[in-house]
């Protein structure tokens, strides 16, 4: 396979963890037959994890990139794939939470043609099963289902792209773990492969169970995003016109008992009327809003959700 790999590892305050990372790194390098560059992105880290990647990178072909702040993990992994120039790209983690000796496992399913293929922990959360493996087991399915693509293992950053689906996507919030389902929606194939794991040694995770609601809240916006972004006029405006029906049906019901003289079972039937029709003529605006953020989205072109503070070719 003649395809540049670029492989794109975010951290932050991993210092501990780096000199491992660079050894599994040079072990896995060691043995690839394509061209490849690594790009180390040092997400505002305090613990001079920056100035380590830049010791252990000497006589590398690496490019670090520092992030003026902690941007998240998703920033982190946008800025690398902006810079990256190969045509496959591969993210993993810095904790050695993944393993960089996995990436053959993961090109050679890309040569077989997928465009983004997933690593799956499937050793992760042994001995934890309701605290973590149930929550993540049930995170999964949904977001399988609602995305359509079923993966095991959304989560897991060990994964590998073609190049050509990342450039040009906006990455925000937790966004990473859905690239898959993006992927797919553009026509794309994926699918999976179990990669080793290894619990964290040096450091803590940098995310509790909170994540869980915040991926979820993310899941909902995306979908959204990938069913109504070209027209959520009509998203809003068909539900504003479901409501204006049923405050119609409310009104009319009110005038036919009055006309026919009989007493209204529902006291509130006319409040419930009005609350209707504005409900309904709120969603219809909401939608002209809408579509005007729409536009708006498309036409300002050029903007990135990060800010990069310094971008070093280490010899
Ligand atoms: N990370 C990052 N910016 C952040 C938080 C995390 O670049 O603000 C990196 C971190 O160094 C690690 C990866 O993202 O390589 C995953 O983070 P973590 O291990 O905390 O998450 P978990 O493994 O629990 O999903
Ligand atoms: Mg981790």
């Amino acid at each position: 396979m003649a395809e540049k790999v670029s492989i794109v590892i975010p951290i932050y305050n991993e210092a501990l963890n780096l000199p491992g990372l660079f050894e599994r790194l040079s072990e896995a390098l060691a043995k690839f037959t394509q061209s490849y560059e690594v790009i180390m992105v040092d997400d505002g880290s305090k613990d001079g994890s920056y100035q380590k990647i830049l010791e252990l990178s000497k006589g590398r072909p690496v490019t670090a990139i520092r992030l003026k702040r902690n941007f998240g993990q998703t920033a982190a992994l946008a800025a690398g794939i902006e810079q990256a120039t190969g045509s496959i790209i591969v993210t993993l983690d810095s904790d050695l939470e993944n393993d960089p000796r996995d990436i053959p496992l993961l090109l050679a399913r890309c040569s077989e043609g997928f465009d983004v293929v997933s690593g799956w922990r499937r050793d992760r959360w042994q001995g934890a099963y309701f605290t973590r493996k149930l929550p993540s087991v049930t995170a999964n399915w949904l977001i399988s289902t609602l995305s359509g693509t079923k993966l095991h293992d959304y989560g897991c950053t060990l994964k590998a792209y073609r190049a050509e689906y990342l450039k040009g996507v906006q990455l925000y919030g937790q966004m990473h773990r859905f690239i898959p389902a993006y992927v797919a929606w553009q026509g794309g194939t994926v699918t999976e492969v179990p990669v080793s794991y290894q619990p964290r040694v040096h450091g803590k995770s940098n995310y509790g169970t909170g994540r869980i609601v915040r991926v979820l809240l993310d899941l909902v916006f995306v979908v959204f995003m990938y069913k109504y972004l070209n027209r959520p006029m009509h998203f809003f405006g068909g539900w504003g016109v479901v409501s204006i029906l049923a405050g119609v049906v409310c009104g009319s019901a009110v005038i036919a008992l009055r006309l026919l003289g009989m007493h209204n079972p529902i006291v509130s039937l006319p409040v419930l009327a009005i609350f209707f029709i504005i409900i309904g003529l709120q969603f219809i605006l909401f939608g002209v809003i809408a579509e005007m953020l729409m536009r708006t989205y498309y036409e300002s072109q050029g903007r990135k959700p990060y800010l990069v503070g310094e971008v070093k070719e280490v010899a």
